[in-house]
């Protein structure tokens, strides 16, 4: 079978967590069957409540189609994306790290620096994301795929920060995707109506506090969010923390 354009990551950053999480459970429990290749599409039987016959282009996995009640109705399904995992992974077993859902960033735990290679890709992989989080050119009927593209751009950077071995140097980093998230908000050219970028960012928030009760001197990093104008607040309670801790050293 020849590989198809999209990869796995590709498919678990743009499926959202319930989704994904059903369409490994079909892969694994062996309901993806009689998949065959054909021009530049595949097309398999997926088992689900009865046996649907749904097919993907090799060039983008949500191009797809599925006999089941959504699939008919033109919406994306599970049957689509086990089959789109089958493709990518050849029949082969899922690994623990495939299975592997970053959706909000976390705190890793792990103490330790980057090297300036690793750094130099760190920031790379996050501008990649960044991408992802576009303006809005007001479409009606691209809303969906528009918000699709948000969560994905969050998903992406998600996986990034929750690798980050906790550092000054990687609050330093959560520190500046806080605030260039910010900035594609309070520009007013990203429409986050569903929350999804400024549910991220207070996500980071959160991953910021656990990076200075493992290592204080994270705390310096939130210096940079002192007088900022941010779209609704988030850094005041990093900020409060920061000045709670100046004044207790004088
Ligand atoms: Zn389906």
């Amino acid at each position: 079978m020849n590989s198809p354009d999209f990869t796995l990551d590709k498919i678990k950053f743009g499926t959202d967590k319930r989704m994904l999480q059903k369409a490994f459970e079909l892969y694994e429990g062996g309901k993806v069957t009689q998949v065959k290749e054909g021009v530049r599409s595949y097309r398999g039987i997926v088992i689900g409540t009865q046996p649907y016959n749904v097919s993907v282009e090799a060039r983008r996995y949500d191009y797809a189609d599925c006999t089941c009640y959504l699939g008919k109705n033109d919406e994306f399904c599970k049957h689509m994306v086990a089959l789109a995992i089958y493709v990518v992974k050849n029949g082969e077993p899922l690994t623990d790290e495939d299975k592997k859902i970053y959706h909000s960033p976390t705190c890793s735990g792990k103490i330790g620096e980057l090297g300036t290679d690793e750094l130099r890709e760190i920031k790379k992989t996050i501008s990649y994301g960044m991408r992802y989080i576009k303006p809005y050119h007001g479409l009606s009927r691209l809303w969906f795929s528009y918000q699709n593209s948000l969560a994905e751009g969050c998903n992406r950077l998600a996986k990034v920060v929750s690798e980050l071995p906790v550092s000054k140097q990687a609050a330093d980093l959560l520190v500046s995707v806080m605030l260039r998230l910010d900035k594609k908000l309070t520009n007013g050219r990203v429409d986050d109506s569903d929350g999804v970028v400024g549910g991220c960012i207070e996500e980071l928030v959160e991953v910021t506090f656990e990076y200075v009760k493992i290592e204080p001197k994270c705390l310096k990093a939130v210096e940079k969010l002192r007088n900022q104008n941010t779209c609704f607040g988030w850094e005041e309670p990093l900020v409060g923390l920061l000045e709670r801790k100046n004044n207790s050293y004088t």
